[in-house]
């Protein structure tokens, strides 16, 4: 067993609606020492690949994609959930549908942080349906950049998300895929990876 399903067991919390609780130590509260040990995870198994920028989404992709940039020692592109007044110029867009709050939100990222010459590794904390992926994905396809891997701290292998994407060819690496979790036993039973 890794250090991130560890700490799962430890700390995460099985909610009904197929939700996996981190708030103690990934979402809410953070634990920067974990969330270092993710970012040099990620650097070591992405180490073959000419990464120049990290892309995530905001909010809770930031924090694990932060100590990947840094690892990496390339910026990191945050896509924005909404069209800010500091948003000019021309944008790339994307839709995705929030596995958590049930919302469509409209994703964008400038054309002046994402160009033809990058090769990209996509970062989030959690993969389910994976259509936070995909439309980070579509934006940097929109760019005409290369989408080099996918970095997950949690995937929930139950659903259908990670093999979607895995059989269209992306490199995707998660840190703990749950087979299995039980909102009433509280149970979580991690996929065996080697
Ligand atoms: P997807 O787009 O793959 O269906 O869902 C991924 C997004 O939904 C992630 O960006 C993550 O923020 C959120 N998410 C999905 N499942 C969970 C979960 O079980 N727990 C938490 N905390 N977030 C989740």
């Amino acid at each position: 067993m890794n250090f991130l399903e560890e700490r799962i067991l430890k700390d995460g919390v099985v909610k009904s609606g197929d939700v996996l609780k981190v708030d103690s130590f990934l979402n809410h509260q953070l634990d920067i020492e974990l969330l270092e040990q993710i970012g040099a995870e990620f650097h070591r198994r992405f180490a073959d690949k000419p990464i120049t920028k990290v892309l995530t989404i905001e909010s809770s992709g930031i924090a694990i994609a932060y100590p990947v940039a840094r690892a990496f020692g390339v910026p990191m592109v945050v896509a924005k959930k909404s069209q800010s007044v500091n948003l000019d110029g021309d944008l790339l867009v994307a839709e995705i549908e929030s596995f958590t709050h049930k919302v469509t939100n409209r994703v964008i990222v400038s054309k002046k942080y994402l160009s033809a010459e990058d090769h990209v590794l996509v970062i989030d904390d959690f993969l389910a349906n994976g259509c936070a992926l995909q439309g980070l994905i579509s934006l940097v396809e929109a760019a005409d950049a290369t989408v080099e891997g996918l970095g997950i701290a949690v995937e929930k292998g139950f659903q259908e998300g990670g093999q979607r994407l895995r059989n269209l060819g992306y490199h995707l690496e998660s840190l703990a895929i749950i087979e299995d979790m039980d909102a009433e036993s509280g149970k979580i039973t991690f996929r065996e990876q080697e």
